[in-house]
């Protein structure tokens, strides 16, 4: 090692956590985990057997008992010490998602300090849990409609944003008086792990906050099936989504569903196209495109399309690809061969229908999981490209001529999650933010996942919404008591 050679911290050490115990493999099956910038495996991730996901729900189960009644103002002191802890610790836990996600040490870092406000954000709202007083018919009568723990939850948090994702449903859930186990991302483990390490030296008792990892399907399975169980909550596919919710809904049980989007942005005559291209080249090669609100559907009113595009295409000619480590990287790998498979294969698809690819298209050559940035124009609204949720940083672009096409298309498939509009004019704003079908609009800028926002799909991209002062909703039962002085 010279002089100049950096210290770097260790991987994190990848373990269970149960009722309060980090577990080693310890002859327990293991499965790799892989840089994606190297295609090389450069850890062992543990798989939780029956017996342990067993242990989880019993710890789970008991823990409840107790954090129910925990008050929110000690909930509230652990989540603020969990937000110190993860701002200590950001640059150790940033490195190692980059190693094991791909993610430019920028945007891993930024993440971090977003996972701070979303900390902070539960820490102080989870004091704001209220029922509320009914005025009653009669004189000697309350009634009362108090908020409780919905009991223990089953999350499952994917590979995108392994930090945050995995962090928003924990603050959440635990905020709310109620306990979990998670099964985080097993091709991104390590940033879970040390959510649990934070939450274990925060003080958080023994039970309340359990980590498992295996094949998902065998350890959602077990998990929904349990009768302990009480609530599940789940980000990813929609096509998973729907099977969770499927196991869930057998047994009545609540949820919060976090799915798949293809977010349309409308572009219209009057917006500021070139700053807005710029802006949106940027937005979208944000994690590679790996993110379910990205904007993915791009329609262009035909009068500024060519403008568009070729603003668009000025940002992606001199944009740096390459290790999410490495200083003047702007966009990483993809997290896995799946999608470098899935980004071909559209715009093969793509091409087959006689769309332009005007820059991108084909995997880079040498290794690791590389796909660079591309822009597809020219193709039909059937193609796969513009009706699957790509989940990478492929743009397709297209024309519209009038607003009521343009809504039409943008609102033609099952997705509802994210919208963007860019436009000066107040009244298209308007109307188009009240036509949309979308959980979230955002109109000349990006201005979505706030801790303070509430956010979330409709249709097919979900249930429930995370972050605003809806949080905690889907992590609390209403329980109505009437009591009376007199016995009448
Ligand atoms: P996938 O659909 O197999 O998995 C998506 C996520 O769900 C992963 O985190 C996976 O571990 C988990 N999962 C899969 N089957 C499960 C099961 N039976 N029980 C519990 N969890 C299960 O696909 P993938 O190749 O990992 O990811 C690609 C697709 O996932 C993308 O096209 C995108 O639609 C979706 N995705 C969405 C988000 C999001 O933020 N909404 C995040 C990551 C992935």
């Amino acid at each position: 090692m010279d002089a100049h050679t950096p210290i770097l911290p260790p991987y994190e050490q990848l373990a269970l956590y149960i009722d309060g115990e980090f577990i080693q493999a310890g002859g327990r099956r293991e499965q790799d985990v892989v840089n994606p910038a190297t295609g090389v495996a450069f850890a062992r991730l543990p798989h939780a057997t029956t017996e342990d996901v067993g242990r989880a729900l019993a710890a789970a189960g008991k823990a409840f008992q107790s954090w129910r009644f925990s008050s929110p103002l000690e909930r509230s002191k652990i989540l603020r010490r969990v937000a110190e802890l993860i701002r200590e610790r950001a640059p150790a836990i940033a490195r190692n998602m980059t190693l094991d996600q791909g993610k430019p040490l920028a945007e891993a870092l930024q993440e971090m300090a977003t996972c701070v406000e979303h900390a902070e954000w539960h820490a102080e709202e989870c004091r704001r849990i209220y029922g509320r007083v009914i005025p009653p018919r009669t004189e000697t009568v309350r009634q009362l409609v108090i908020r409780e723990p919905v009991g223990v939850c089953a999350a499952f948090t994917p590979w995108n944003f392994p930090f945050n994702q995995a962090l928003r449903k924990a603050v959440a859930a635990l905020g709310a008086g109620s306990t979990l186990i998670l099964k985080g991302p097993e091709d991104s483990p390590s940033a879970v792990v040390a959510l649990a390490r934070i939450f274990h030296d925060a003080g958080l008792p023994a039970g309340c906050f359990n980590i498992v990892w295996g094949v998902p399907a065998d350890i959602s399975s077990q998990l929904i099936a349990s009768p302990v169980v009480r609530k599940i909550s789940f980000t990813g596919s929609t096509a998973v989504g729907k099977g969770l919710a499927a196991l869930a809904g057998a047994q009545m049980k609540r949820m919060t569903m976090e799915l798949g989007g293809h977010s349309p942005v409308l572009v219209f005559e009057d917006a500021e196209v070139e700053a807005a291209a710029r802006f949106l080249a940027r937005t979208k090669t944000r994690n590679a495109g790996q993110v379910c609100m990205a904007p993915s559907r791009f329609f262009v009113h035909e009068s500024v399309h060519d403008l568009f595009v070729d603003a668009f295409a000025g940002i992606y000619a001199g944009l740096k690809v390459g290790d999410g480590l490495a200083q003047d990287t702007q966009m990483g790998p993809l997290a896995h061969l799946r999608r470098v498979d899935a980004m071909r294969s559209l715009v093969a698809d793509a091409r087959a229908r006689g769309a332009a690819v005007l820059c991108g298209g084909e995997r880079l050559a040498g290794e690791g999981y590389f796909f660079p940035p591309t822009i597809v124009t020219g193709l039909p609204d059937d193609a796969r490209l513009m009706t699957e949720e790509p989940f990478g940083p492929v743009v397709p672009v297209t024309r519209f001529r009038s607003t009521d096409e343009a809504l039409a298309r943008a609102n033609a498939l099952p997705y509802g999650l994210a919208s963007y509009v860019f436009t000066n004019s107040l009244a298209t704003a308007h109307h188009v933010s009240n036509r949309l079908e979308a959980g979230m609009v955002s109109i000349n800028h990006f201005g979505l996942a706030l801790p303070e926002t509430p956010l979330g799909g409709v249709k097919e991209s979900g249930l429930g919404s995370e972050g605003g002062t809806e949080t905690f909703d889907g992590y609390l039962a209403t329980k109505f008591v009437s009591q009376s002085s007199l016995v009448p």
